[in-house]
């Protein structure tokens, strides 16, 4: 039996809801992970997190072997000792942070100079999967070759293999018995090559697989159709990964879609630039108009901040740069998202999944706050 399994709950169209199985507990998908790349999610810490409910987190393993190294953290307890987090965590393998940084690429591996001190960083498949059974996280991802867009259609094509060749070679290096290992699709925004990366990456034993290297640049629609075209060729009775995906309208796209994870900085991200995220469209809180406003920043949020504090509030401590605008408006941001996921879920077990996404998609267009 595998350390982490997926069981289906319900199906409506193309969208599914389950459970992901975890040795650190149940997680109800759709789900979405917020970002904790340097073992901390920016701005809250784990009660925060709790208390919205998340039940997963994403760690960075690019970040974390370069600071504070994967023996400390291992020594630590692992991730979950380390952070004082008791829920399941998945770690990237680091191929999306390392190929932003313009690498060299041997069939070897990835060579890189580290944004901490300069110094030249390797890092192989098999490396990428030690760190991460030092890192402890319950769900470890393949290194992969991860493309920006646009790009040749013959180098997509050859990163798309290589990313293949590596998945099996992390398969061969993976050992830890209490941690899955998911493989993730490439393929660009080309159809074809996605379900020939799909169709092999299925073919391997992975416990789940990542659909990588999109939210890179693409429109929505070359994003739903290599969508498509990797779902189409994955096995159903295991889960599926858009990563990086976490904007209101591509999440629900995807889920839609049959997807069953995903994470983003986005919230987190946007929250630290004063952008609130909203049931009636996304603004920024510095807008004009706030300064005197006593109503949250979204009347449908059960969050803490919003159960606490006006757009006026808010809008004064990002323009004072206080420090709790940062945590607030992550809780808010955050809080939105996984609800969103959460009744994006309820939808589908109760069998209305498009009328729901008509309905978040027309208060997000007719909103004006
Ligand atoms: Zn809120």
């Amino acid at each position: 039996m595998p350390a982490v399994t997926w069981e289906s709950q319900a199906v409506d169209g193309g969208a599914r809801a389950g459970v992901l199985h975890t040795p650190h507990g149940p997680v109800k998908t759709p789900a979405f992970m917020p970002v904790g790349t340097r073992a901390a999610v920016k701005a809250v810490d784990v009660d925060d997190l709790e208390a919205i409910s998340a039940e997963i987190i994403l760690s960075n393993t690019y970040h974390l072997m370069l600071r504070p190294g994967a023996d400390l953290i291992d020594q630590l307890g692992g991730l979950h000792g380390f952070m004082g987090w008791d829920g399941p965590i998945l770690t990237d393998s680091g191929g999306y942070q390392i190929f932003s940084l313009g690498p060299d690429i041997t069939e070897e591996g990835a060579s890189f100079k580290s944004i901490y001190d300069g110094a030249r960083v390797n890092l192989t498949p098999e490396e990428s999967v030690s760190v991460q059974e030092r890192l402890g996280p319950d769900i470890a991802m393949v290194l992969d070759v991860c493309v920006g867009l646009p790009a040749p259609r013959q180098t997509v094509e050859a990163e798309m293999r290589r990313t293949l060749r590596w998945a099996e070679r992390c398969l061969k290096a993976h050992t830890r018995p209490d941690q899955e290992l998911f493989g993730i699709v490439q393929g660009g925004v080309d159809a074809e090559l996605r379900a020939e990366s799909a169709a092999a990456t299925a073919a391997l034993d992975f416990a789940g697989f990542g659909i990588g290297g999109l939210s890179v640049g693409e429109s929505a629609e070359e994003r739903n159709l290599a969508l498509d075209a990797a779902i189409a060729q994955l096995p159903s009775h295991k889960p599926r990964y858009v990563m990086g995906l976490g904007d209101t309208e591509g999440l629900l796209e995807a889920i839609g879609r049959g997807a069953d994870m995903f994470d983003c900085v986005l919230p987190t991200r946007l929250a630290r630039h004063g952008k609130a995220l909203s049931s009636t469209g996304d603004f920024n809180i510095n807008t004009l108009g706030n300064e005197s406003d006593q109503t949250p920043i979204d009347p449908d949020c059960s969050c803490s901040t919003c159960g606490k504090h006006s757009k006026a509030y808010l809008r004064h401590l990002i323009r004072m740069k206080e420090l709790s605008a940062y945590r607030l408006l992550s809780i808010h941001n955050l809080h939105y998202t996984l609800s969103l996921i959460a009744a994006a879920r309820a939808a589908i077990e109760a069998g209305h999944f498009d009328v729901f996404l008509t309905g978040v998609m027309s208060a997000r267009a007719d909103g004006s706050p």
